[in-house]
């Protein structure tokens, strides 16, 4: 089973730039910080202090050139695993807090990908505990870029702090602009949060695993052809869920739910998009045909 994991195509659709900075990589973009320091910041108490640490990343992300480093990085891995398409997530709303201006950022991370084997989508991420009007900036830069390669608008942060309805007209605009929607929703919060997310009009959702404890909601996936993006190790390293047996997942699948799968934040949680198949495959019992069809789900739900 194991063999063919790493050779098999794959598409990575649920992955943040921020997330795959590795610590030395960080190291070099911030060489007054020890490496020691750094890599501390990637240990988590809880779901928030995960989302803690994803902005302590950000801030020290200064300069295009920075952003241009790192996507290279995350690029090459992802050409070794054989991920041949990938859309790549951007928290535009973390760069708009640190007061940068997107345009250059935007010029810089496009410029890195181009000429990479990967093909690339970006997915620009408004977050969900900032404001609604910081949203519909990011939804405006969105729009302004969907020449350039931007596919989608967004939602990311904490559930708790940010419900989805505060997002509607931001939604509303994005839709009507032409861009896909997929928010996060699901991931530490209940089922009413991935419902929230589909009345935003979100065409996938991230995580979306607490989906499990409602039948009438898996239903409506598998009937409206919503997959939900699991990513197990994130799962697991955040705590949302307890252990992998206690992992929705093969829940999901045989109620029929469409499934993709993700590494989330690869250096930030230590994980690969080819472990991930493995881990499934181990723990969860699919097949080789079975695998080979959630990889194709990759390709199938992507929003190129
Ligand atoms: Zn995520």
């Amino acid at each position: 089973m194991a063999d063919f994991l790493p050779e098999m195509p794959k598409a990575e659709l649920h992955v943040h730039l921020e997330g795959s900075v590795e610590p030395e990589t960080l190291h070099e973009l911030d060489p007054s910080t020890p490496l020691e320091e750094l890599r501390a910041l990637y240990c988590y108490a809880d779901f928030e202090d995960f989302l803690k640490a994803f902005g302590a990343v950000g801030k020290r992300l200064r300069t295009p050139e920075d952003y241009a480093l790192i996507v290279r990085r995350l690029l090459e891995r992802l050409a070794a695993e054989n991920v041949r398409y990938a859309e790549i997530i951007l928290a535009a709303g973390v760069v708009l807090w640190k007061g940068q201006r997107f345009a250059p950022i935007f010029d810089a991370i496009r410029e890195a990908a181009a000429g990479s084997p990967v093909e690339v989508r970006w997915i620009l991420d408004a977050v969900r505990q900032f404001s609604v009007e910081q949203a519909q900036q990011v939804a405006e830069l969105a729009a302004e870029r969907m020449d350039r390669g931007v596919v989608a608008l967004g939602l990311g942060g904490s559930e708790e702090r940010g419900p989805a309805e505060r997002f509607t007209e931001v939604f509303a605009f994005a839709k009507n602009a032409g861009l896909r929607l997929v928010a996060h929703a699901g991931e530490s919060t209940g089922p009413e949060s991935v419902w929230a997310a589909l009345k935003l009009g979100a065409e996938r959702i991230g995580h979306g695993i607490t989906a499990a404890r409602d039948a009438e909601l898996m239903r409506h996936l598998r009937e409206h052809g919503i997959p939900l993006e699991i990513c197990l190790t994130s799962n697991l390293v955040t705590g949302v869920v307890k252990s992998l047996e206690e992992h929705p997942l093969r829940r999901l699948y045989d109620a029929g739910v469409p499934i993709v799968l993700n590494t989330d934040d690869p250096a930030m949680f230590g994980c690969t998009l080819a472990g991930e198949y493995r881990l499934a495959a181990r723990q969860f019992g699919f097949s080789e045909a079975e695998m080979r069809g959630i990889a194709e789900n990759g390709f199938r739900y992507a929003f190129r």
